[in-house]
């Protein structure tokens, strides 16, 4: 009987850190996941989120969404 338990509490032992695991794994999907972008004007790297956006195109300042704007 004794071990039983000793295998209920093995599993769900298991199943806990199985769980914790998978949610370590998906917060760091989660982070590699932010989405870099490229400047249009001068190609610098940068993160969407950072990034200045204009009909699909991205830039790091305003100076360069401006300029690229000027130059069609
Ligand atoms: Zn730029």
């Amino acid at each position: 009987m004794r071990i039983l338990i000793l295998l209920a509490i093995g599993l769900l032992l298991y199943l806990i850190f199985r769980n914790l695991y998978r949610r370590i794994k998906s917060e760091k999907q989660i982070e590699q996941a932010e989405k870099m972008v490229r400047c249009e004007q001068c190609g610098l790297h940068l993160l969407e989120q950072e990034a200045i956006q204009k009909n699909q195109h991205f830039f790091c300042t305003t100076e360069h969404l401006e300029a690229y704007q000027q130059q069609k």
